[in-house]
């Protein structure tokens, strides 16, 4: 058994298990064993897999219509769009809609350039955005990029939560800085607020762009329902994607009125805002809002901090976090321990190769959030 399929390209690494089911934050293989999912299937599942309310709008909407051209109204996608709008502060108002996440940084990279007529993107060390080629040259990771090299020209990558570095970096060339709220298959960075507060302060003085990618972080993920609002920052551009439409493919670029209005050029997407993603999405953001998610994954983030802040100093660097987002660094590789857990029904991801990252769907119980958290203790010798 794998996860490629005879004749699948080789992208992702040989996996042992094969999954044919999920519901909530569990996923079932198709030998009849139950894991829980402790990395959201990559951030996907806030709202949980099969989630009843997505999957109900989803079945509704492909009886009526599954893909419409952009270039006609859709009841839908008005609706979608109104809803993600109403959880941002009022600037953010227009919405750009594609199928990933790579995609909508694609847009904020393509509207940046276009409304402010400069080149530059300064992006951060162990940033990650994507990876399509204008996405990809704003990730850091040098082993993703180098096979593929050159890219695209006149991105520069400065030390994350280093404001003066920063400072440095943006000049009149600049078109945005961009930036992960906190950074997530980097290793779980949270941004100091004082530094998303600088990186406002320094692109308004300097008329460049501040773009946000909540990607992972947006939803509820961080304890707010977007990351960025704990630090009373306002940025020009925000990105969206993962658990946007509760598992099914969207990405979202939400700009303001000034940058729609500076924008000249044209960028489409035949599949973006699709009835069905749109129809997936509303459902997804009723149910993030009606649960409250968002406070959800603050107590439970919280319970994680407690649980996790004596393990041995002599495995454990340092625990990591916002929220339900959550990386333990160790001093050692995190695969074995991950190979550990996994033995024992708990499927985490890891954030670079020293980082277990715990990214639970939000609505994870209880009792079983506190039975993974010992899990992860006594894998990491404690408990
Ligand atoms: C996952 C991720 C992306 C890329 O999303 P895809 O849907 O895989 O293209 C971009 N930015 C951040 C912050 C991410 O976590």
């Amino acid at each position: 058994m794998s996860a490629r399929a005879p004749g699948e390209f080789a992208s992702f690494p040989r996996h042992a298990l094969e999954i044919v089911r999920g519901e909530g934050a569990h996923l079932w293989d198709s030998a009849g064993h139950r894991f829980l999912d402790l990395g959201a299937s990559h951030g996907t599942a806030n709202v949980g897999h099969a989630n009843p309310e997505v999957v109900g709008a989803i079945s509704r909407q492909a009886r009526e219509l599954l893909q419409l051209a952009g270039s006609f109204a859709s009841p839908v996608r008005t609706e979608f769009i109104r809803r993600l709008t109403a959880t941002l502060p009022a600037p953010l108002d227009r919405v750009f809609l594609s199928n990933s996440g790579t995609e909508s940084v694609e847009a904020a990279i393509k509207f940046a350039r276009a409304a402010t007529g400069r080149p530059r993107i300064v992006a951060a060390l162990r940033g990650f955005h994507g990876r399509t080629l204008g996405a990809l040259s704003a990730t850091w990771r040098p082993e993703f990029r180098a096979p593929f090299e050159p890219l695209v020209p006149e991105f520069v990558h400065v030390p994350f939560n280093d404001p003066a570095a920063l400072a440095a970096a943006v000049d009149d060339r600049t078109a945005a800085v961009l930036l992960e709220p906190v950074q997530g298959e980097g290793g779980v960075h949270p941004a100091a607020d004082g530094y998303l507060r600088e990186a406002r302060a320094v692109t308004s003085a300097r008329g460049a762009l501040l773009i946000l990618d909540e990607v992972q972080t947006g939803l509820g993920r961080t304890g707010r329902f977007w990351a960025f609002e704990r630090s009373g920052v306002v940025p020009d551009i925000v990105t969206a994607a993962k658990s946007l439409a509760g598992g099914v493919p969207i990405g979202a670029t939400i700009a303001t009125g000034a940058v729609e209005a500076a924008f000249r050029g044209s960028h489409q997407s035949t599949f973006g805002g699709n009835p069905l993603a749109c129809a997936a999405g509303s459902a997804a953001l009723e149910y993030t809002r009606r649960e409250h998610l968002a406070e959800r994954a603050e107590r439970l983030g919280g319970l994680a901090r407690s649980r996790l802040a004596d393990l041995p100093e002599t495995v454990v660097r340092e625990v990591r976090g916002l929220g339900l987002m959550i990386g333990i660094e160790l001093r050692e590789r995190a695969a074995p321990y991950l190979e550990a857990l996994r033995s024992k029904g708990y499927l985490a991801i890891s954030g670079g190769a020293h980082v277990i990252r715990l990214l639970p769907p939000l609505v994870i119980a209880e009792e079983e959030w506190a039975d993974a958290l010992e899990a992860v203790r006594e894998t990491l010798g404690r408990g």
